[in-house]
């Protein structure tokens, strides 16, 4: 079981660094590091390949509970929406994305902020009712160089966390084990955020 711990959301992982023998002795460079959003960011690359457009302005486009539903969206509010991320970095991990086709977050308007940051404390509550995590990554990639997948729609994370949940990549291994979990917590959060709206 490798080592991790977590610095601003970014995890780090011993099985992920390696040893060198350099001039001045042995020392530990790090090879890789994992974050979710990079795991999310590695996938939509690969889903480029066969759709065009923006995969959130596409989605929207769905009508119906049963679009919201294929979709993965779990809420719909005036300014803004949230959906689960097909390629969670943990159960859960969902994106609060603004309506608008818009790729700064400086020029997000003061009702699309206002609504985002509702929504996500919203969200927190639902996951905290839900599945009970102990933390949360909370944040966005502003920008291609920063790790954002698609940098022309902003959008924000936000992903429960628990004690040794490192080590995600075999869970992400076993394809039908998420995509029934996904349907269900998909349902479930759909219940509680309607609530509050
Ligand atoms: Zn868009």
């Amino acid at each position: 079981m490798p080592q991790t711990r977590s610095i601003d959301g970014v995890v780090f992982s011993s099985q992920h660094c390696e040893k060198r023998n350099s001039p001045r002795g042995t020392d530990t460079k790090m090879k890789h590091l994992f974050s979710p959003w990079r795991s999310a960011y590695i996938k939509t690359f690969n889903e480029r390949r066969h759709t065009s457009g923006c995969l959130f302005c596409r989605i929207l486009k769905g009508k119906g509970k049963k679009a919201d539903t294929t979709n993965l969206i779990v809420w719909r509010g005036k300014f803004c929406f949230v959906v689960m991320n097909r390629y969670p970095y943990n159960s859960g991990h969902l994106l609060i994305v603004p309506y608008r086709h818009i790729s700064s977050f400086v020029k997000l308007s003061p009702e699309e902020h206002s609504e985002i940051m509702i929504a996500t404390g919203n969200c927190i509550q639902a996951l905290e009712y839900i599945s009970k995590p102990q933390g949360f990554n909370f944040g966005a990639n502003l920008g291609r160089t920063a790790g954002a997948g698609i940098d022309k729609h902003v959008h924000f994370h936000l992903v429960p966390r628990w004690n040794g949940d490192t080590n995600f990549m075999p869970v992400l291994s076993d394809v039908k084990l998420i995509s029934e979990n996904m349907n269900t917590l998909r349902a479930k959060l759909s219940q509680k955020l309607n609530m509050v709206k």
